[in-house]
């Protein structure tokens, strides 16, 4: 968990090449499935008709999709998962109480509580719109690349030498500012949720370099 720009997504990369998991990133199940949308194509969850137009242009914006159409993708993807033995780092995911109240006893019946950890990495609010204007992610892979002094200067992919662009929308100051919002308001109230749920959760600094993150976050979980 972290708001955007926390690095939150360099850390779940990291974990799941070292742990050998699964990266389950919403954003990307979201991104698919909106490039592969047909006109007027819908999903039905909790009875209701989620139109994937409408949907994109929620998420073009900023603004957090509809909860129950995330859940619905979202749980799909970790039942075929799971089926297939892995195991997941989930980034992004659960971004609401909605969402975390579906998929929280999911993963507990899949997985076993003990089995399941929550990190939050901290950062400012100034960080946080600093960091994602600055944002980069490759054209091949989508990996992004954080500002950083280290990285600034970087114009290819350290893992697959493609392309470094900025993301069209959604790296926008006013976007991101929208963003920051709705993580204040929907996605932070989900770390008491969760301690409700008793799961295991952690609190990271995530202003360090990622690598000095990264081994924080290895100790971390280690608990
Ligand atoms: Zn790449």
């Amino acid at each position: 968990m972290g708001a955007p720009g926390s690095g939150k997504g360099t850390q779940a990369e990291l974990l799941a090449e070292r742990l050998n998991f699964y990266y389950f990133e919403t954003s990307k199940i979201l991104e698919e499935k909106f490039n592969k949308a047909k006109e007027n194509e819908f999903i039905k969850a909790d009875g209701k008709k989620y139109f994937l137009k409408d949907e994109k242009n929620l998420w073009k914006t900023g603004k957090l999709c509809s909860p129950p159409f995330v859940t619905y993708l979202v749980m799909e993807k970790i039942k075929k998962l799971y089926k297939e033995g892995k195991s997941l780092i989930l980034s992004g995911s659960p971004r609401t109480i909605y969402e975390s109240q579906k998929i929280v006893p999911l993963l507990k019946q899949l997985y076993g509580i003990n089995n399941i950890k929550v990190i939050l990495i901290n950062i400012t609010p100034k960080e946080t719109i600093f960091r994602n204007s600055h944002r980069r992610i490759c054209e091949l892979m989508r990996h992004p690349v954080l500002y950083s002094k280290e990285t600034k200067k970087i114009k290819k992919c350290p893992l697959d030498g493609s392309k470094l662009l900025k993301r069209a929308g959604l790296d926008d100051p006013e976007s991101i500012k929208v963003r920051l919002k709705e993580y204040k308001e929907r996605t932070l109230p989900l770390m008491e949720h969760f301690k409700k749920e008793k799961l295991r959760t952690k609190e990271i600094n995530g202003s360090p370099p990622p690598a000095d993150v990264f081994k924080n976050i290895l100790k971390a979980i280690k608990i």
